[in-house]
C-alpha cells in the first residue's frame, strides 16, 4: 500500500477509532444521513511515529470528524506506534472526544453473542503498558470511559438496537492477534464481562492527549469454554450489522451537548511529579 502525500491536520472536535463493526464498511457513507459529509479523505499524515494510516474527514451537521480504521495489523508497524501515530494525530486535530467500537469476546456467562455493552471499566491484560506520546503527565484512570460519552453512546444505542444492552461492565484487553484459550477466559471470570483487544492503549493515550473517550462493543463470539460459536456467525455480524454501527455513531455525535465538557476527563490529566526528572533528560537530548 503506498502512501502518495501527506497533509496538513485539518481541525476536528470528534475522533472516531473504528473497528471489527465498522470495518468492513464504507463508514459513514454507509449510512443515511443528510447532515453527514466528507470533506476529505484518504488522508495520510506524518508524525514522529510514522506516517499515520489514512484518516477520513467528515462533519456531522457541525460537527467535525477524524474517523481511522485501527483495527487491523500493518506489516512493518507495531500495534504501539499504530496507536501512537493515531492518537497524535487526534491530539494535533485538537480531538476533544474519542469514540471506539469493536467486536468482543464474551467472558461473562450472562452474555450472548449480538448483545452490546458499553462499558465503565477495563481491566489491560495487553504487555504494551508503556505506550505514550510524551509521558509527561500522570494519568489517573478513574472514569477512564467518560461518562458524559458513555451515556450519549447508551442513548443513541437504545434508540436503534431493540436487542440487549448493558450500559456497564468490564473490558479485559489482550494482546492478540489470536483468540484467549479457555484457561485465560476462566481466569477473567469474576473479574471481566468481555474480552477484546483494542481498548488499551487508546484509553491511555486518550487521557493523555486531554480527550474524552467510550467505546460501544458487540459481542461476536464467545469465550473458549463458555460456549462452541462459529466463524459463520462472527462472519455474519461483522458484515451484517456494520451500518447499525455506524448509525449509532453518529446519533452519538449528534447527542453529545456541543457546549463544553461537564465530565472530569481532562482534570484527571495531572503534571507529573517528575517533572525534574524530565527536565534533565531533555537538556541532555
Ligand atoms: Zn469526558
Amino acid at each position: 500500500m503506498g502512501v502518495e502525500h501527506t497533509v496538513e491536520i485539518p481541525r476536528a472536535e470528534y475522533g472516531i477509532v473504528g473497528g471489527s463493526g465498522t470495518l468492513s464498511s464504507d463508514f459513514p457513507m454507509n449510512v443515511q444521513g443528510e447532515d453527514v459529509k466528507i470533506e476529505a479523505d484518504g488522508l495520510h499524515f506524518e508524525t514522529p511515529y510514522g506516517i499515520s494510516p489514512a484518516f477520513r474527514f467528515f462533519s456531522v451537521g457541525e460537527k467535525t470528524v477524524l474517523t481511522v480504521k485501527m483495527h487491523g495489523w500493518r506489516s512493518g508497524v507495531t500495534r504501539a506506534d499504530a496507536s501512537r501515530q493515531v492518537f497524535w494525530v487526534f491530539r494535533a486535530a485538537g480531538v476533544k472526544r474519542i469514540l471506539s467500537e469493536g467486536g468482543v469476546g464474551t467472558v461473562n456467562r450472562l452474555l450472548d453473542i449480538r448483545d452490546f455493552m458499553i462499558p465503565d471499566d477495563y481491566l489491560d491484560m495487553s504487555m504494551r503498558k508503556d505506550v505514550m506520546l510524551d509521558g509527561r503527565y500522570l494519568l489517573v484512570m478513574r472514569d477512564a470511559l467518560c461518562p458524559e460519552l458513555r451515556k450519549a453512546l447508551i442513548a443513541a444505542t437504545k434508540k436503534r438496537f431493540d436487542g440487549r444492552i448493558f450500559t456497564r461492565g468490564t473490558y479485559a484487553v489482550t494482546d492478540g492477534r489470536h483468540f484467549e484459550s479457555p484457561a485465560e477466559v476462566a481466569m477473567l471470570h469474576g473479574h471481566a464481562d468481555i474480552v477484546g483487544q483494542s481498548m488499551c492503549p487508546e484509553v491511555y493515550l486518550a487521557r493523555e492527549i486531554g480527550a474524552c473517550y467510550a467505546g460501544l462493543y458487540f459481542t461476536v463470539n464467545y469465550g473458549e469454554g463458555i460456549k462452541v460459536w462459529s466463524h459463520e456467525d462472527m462472519s455474519n455480524i461483522f458484515y451484517d450489522d456494520a451500518s447499525m454501527i455506524g448509525e449509532i455513531l453518529l446519533e452519538t455525535i449528534r447527542n453529545v451537548p456541543a457546549e463544553d465538557r461537564h465530565c472530569e476527563c481532562l482534570s484527571l490529566r495531572k503534571e507529573t511529579l517528575l517533572k525534574d526528572v524530565y527536565n534533565k533528560e531533555s537538556a541532555k537530548g
